[in-house]
Order: structure tokens, then C-alpha cells, then sequence
């Protein structure tokens, strides 16, 4: 008789920014990869306080999650437990078209359209700091030997983890914060880098359980201390492979894609910032001096601009090529990895468009300006709060017209839903909320 029958999870990272699905006995695999699971529509209102936002979708309607195989997770971490297996997955309606607040969905029809205004293919990564949770710290620690080799068997489960998982492992330091560290991975193409930071969140999350620990993404947890960033590593690649985001003689070494792709994402961060910093206390951590991202401007290897352009480590001009990507600091991880990248690929692509001329680096601090300086020079002081992001975002027809009929309106009113949550609550008891959640 059988004791155990082993279980693969298939999941969706929804608007809450959380892995959410079903799972099915790994002996039915196949079937499962053809017919799916069932899911509802009304599960896109469920908010990350697991409070169901007014759905207009009630009770009515079926969906199917679909596995895609590509990204099977298969996680055995040596200590006995059960292994850990998932798939991330698409949802579609029950005729297999894309349903319009499919989170991934929305992410490959974004790069569609990179790839159509653009002529090039994403390659990219997301940078992932995350805390350890109730643990007090033991003294200064940033960067250090110490700090690292009192997660040392963590990082080690973890790295094992990410490449079970398919990622190309990278980086794993300890970050300045209290608890902080920092988990980085190499570039992937297309949907994958999404995919990538779903898989990488989770996994982070089991390695640490599986050490009796548990790690805390957040935006921030006390604004004493510092947030927790996403900083998402964008370049391109042309049809044949050739790395098309540095030229020399470009501005700051943009290439006539690379250009306009940043002004696009500057013009429009204001209204995007409500997809990619999406929760109450994201905008605790987006203030000036926090090495976050408080203005919509591009520096050149400037931790406290929004979008930064980051260092080569050589002269030769074919590792230049490679090696040149940009950053969008102004992410954190209560978004879901498909909708910020999806966010940032279409302001991108307006940006390509619209033909909108390169963006010049800043050199000063922005928060020492006045409101007119600002605004002569062209910058905006991001949102300073979610209620005022979403105000952005649904007002902005021209970003609501890139994503899918449904979904702007039910973005907002599941987001409003989550606010609604927490309005009464103060900064330290938002915070708290919010710890418990990512
Ligand atoms: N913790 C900072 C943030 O909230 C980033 C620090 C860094 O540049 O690594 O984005
Ligand atoms: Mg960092």
C-alpha cells in the first residue's frame, strides 16, 4: 500500500503578488499539462490579506490554470521532507484564450510588442532583498563574513535550490538592514526572468522553512531602518542574439533602443509605479535617501535614482555590449513579477513609439530642489502613496490602453479593497500587516 502520493503544485503569482493554485498527484501529469486545473474568476479579487475585494465577477464563471512544464520546480532538499514540486502556469478561459487579468499573460503580450516596436528580446533579472524575521540582530553586521556565515547553511540550501529550480545561481551577501540579505541571479530571456523571481521568492521562502527559519520580502518593515528592494535588470538582445542595449557613441552609452525605453519608462513612472510598488507601506520605503527611488530620473550608477544604468567591469567593447543593462529601482516584491515587468516593457515600448528623446543623467540630490526646479527640469516626485498611484494609473489612458480590457478596473478595485484593509491601522500596525504577509 502506498504511504505517500507525491504532489506537484500549479500555480499563478496573482495581483496580490502571491503563488496561488492547485495541485494534482504527480501520476497525472500529463493530463493535468493538457486539460489544466480549474480556477474561478473571483480568486483575482482575493487580496493579500486574504480579504475578497467587490468582484465583478461574483460567483460566475470557470477558468482552467494551465502548468507550463518549462518551469517545473523540483526541489529535493536532502533532509528528508517531501520533495517540493511546482509549475508556473498560465489561466485561460475554458477555450484556451488568454483570460485578460492573467498576470503572465499580460507579461507575453507586453513582450510581443517589445519585440514588434522594438525588434529585440528581453534579457534580464530581478535582485531580491529580503529578512530574516523576529530576529534580533547580533550588532552591525552589512556585508559582512559574520552576517553571511550565520546564514551560511541557508544560502547554501538556497543556492542549491535555485538551480533545482533552473535558475543560474549568482550572488548571496549579507545587506546592510537589520537581518537584511540580498539574493541575486543570472539573466534569463522573455517570460522566463518573471518566472525566474516567482521561483526565486519561493524557493528563498522553503529554503528558510526548511531550516526552521522564516524570511520576510516587504517593502519595509520600520521606517527606521531600510526597505526591501526589487531592482529589476533589463538589456536586449536582437533577433540573433546580439546585445543591442549599449552603443558607444550613444548618450551615457544608450543605443537607439535602449534611449527611448528609458524615457518611456521615466515618462510614464508615475502611473506605472501602482503595478510594480503596489502596497500600502511601498511608498514608506520610496522616500529620498533610502537608495530606493523617490523621483522619475535615470542616473548613471546612482543608487537613489529610480532608474540607474549599471557598471561594466571591462574596456573591451564586446564585453561592454554584454555586459551594459539598466535597473528599475522603484519595485518591490508585493508586485507580482509578471505585471511590474509587464508595466515597465509597455512605458518602454511607448517611450520607442513615440520616438521620445534620450533621457540625461542627474547628478544632484532631487530632494534639495523646490516643487518649480523640479518641474523645470522635468521631474516628478513620484507617489506618495498607493491611493495616489492608483489615481495615476487609472487616469492615465494611455497606460491603462496597454493592458488587457478587464484588467485596469479590476487592478484598482482590488487594490482599493487591500487598502481598505488597512486604512485605520497606523504606520507600525500597517507595516506589521504587511511583514506577516510577504
Ligand atoms: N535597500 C535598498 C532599496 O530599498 C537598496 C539598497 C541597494 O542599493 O542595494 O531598494
Ligand atoms: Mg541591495
Amino acid at each position: 500500500m502506498k504511504k505517500s502520493e507525491p504532489l506537484v503544485f500549479a500555480a499563478t503569482s496573482d495581483i496580490a503578488g502571491i503563488t496561488r493554485g492547485k495541485a494534482f498527484p504527480l501520476s497525472k501529469l500529463d493530463s493535468r499539462l493538457r486539460k489544466g486545473v480549474g480556477w474561478t474568476p473571483t480568486n483575482v479579487m482575493i487580496t493579500c490579506f486574504d480579504h475578497i475585494a467587490p468582484s465583478p465577477y461574483g460567483a460566475l464563471g470557470d477558468l482552467l490554470l494551465m502548468p507550463d512544464a518549462e518551469t517545473a520546480v523540483d526541489l529535493d532538499f536532502g533532509d528528508g521532507a517531501p520533495v517540493e514540486r511546482f509549475m508556473l502556469g498560465d489561466i485561460t478561459d475554458l477555450n484556451g484564450a488568454a483570460w485578460d487579468c492573467c498576470t503572465r499573460s499580460i507579461l507575453k503580450a507586453a513582450l510581443a510588442r517589445l519585440e514588434r516596436v522594438g525588434g529585440v528580446g528581453l534579457l534580464g533579472a530581478f535582485e531580491h532583498e529580503f529578512q530574516f524575521r523576529g530576529d534580533t540582530p547580533a550588532g552591525p553586521q552589512g556585508y559582512s563574513l559574520h552576517g553571511f556565515t550565520r546564514r551560511r547553511a541557508f544560502a547554501e540550501s538556497l543556492m542549491a535550490g535555485l538551480e533545482q529550480g533552473g535558475l543560474e545561481t549568482d550572488t548571496f551577501m549579507k545587506e546592510y538592514g537589520d537581518n537584511q540579505y540580498e539574493v541575486t541571479n543570472g539573466p534569463a530571456k522573455g517570460v522566463r526572468v518573471a518566472d525566474d523571481a516567482v521561483i526565486l521568492r519561493e524557493v528563498t521562502r522553503m529554503a528558510a522553512q526548511h531550516h526552521d527559519d522564516s524570511v520576510t520580502f516587504t517593502p519595509i518593515r520600520d521606517t527606521a531602518g531600510v526597505g526591501n528592494g526589487v531592482h529589476i535588470h533589463l538589456s536586449f538582445l536582437a533577433a540573433d542574439g546580439t546585445p543591442s542595449t549599449w552603443d558607444s557613441a550613444g548618450p551615457s552609452g544608450m543605443s537607439s533602443v535602449t534611449a527611448p525605453f528609458i524615457a518611456g519608462v521615466l515618462k510614464y513612472l508615475d502611473s506605472i509605479i501602482a503595478l510594480t510598488a503596489p502596497s500600502a507601506v511601498s511608498y514608506l520605503r520610496l522616500t529620498p535617501h533610502r537608495w530606493s527611488a523617490a523621483y522619475n530620473n535615470l542616473g548613471f550608477r546612482d543608487r537613489e535614482a529610480s532608474v540607474r544604468i549599471c557598471p561594466v567591469t571591462s574596456d573591451d567593447p564586446a564585453k561592454i555590449a554584454r555586459q551594459y543593462n539598466f535597473e528599475y529601482r522603484a519595485a518591490d516584491a508585493a508586485a507580482s513579477p509578471y505585471l511590474a515587468l509587464a508595466a515597465i516593457i509597455h512605458a518602454g515600448c511607448q517611450g520607442i513609439e513615440d520616438h521620445l528623446p534620450a533621457p540625461a543623467v542627474t547628478q544632484q540630490d532631487l530632494s534639495e530642489l523646490s516643487p518649480e526646479d523640479l518641474a523645470a527640469k522635468g521631474y516628478v516626485r513620484l507617489p506618495q502613496s498607493l491611493e495616489e498611484a492608483l489615481t495615476r494609473f487609472e487616469t492615465n489612458e494611455t497606460v491603462c490602453g496597454w493592458f488587457p480590457k478587464e484588467f485596469p478596473a479590476v487592478y484598482t478595485a482590488h487594490k482599493r479593497g487591500e487598502l481598505s484593509v488597512v486604512q485605520d491601522l497606523d504606520e507600525t500596525a500597517r507595516c506589521a500587516a504587511y511583514e506577516a504577509v510577504y
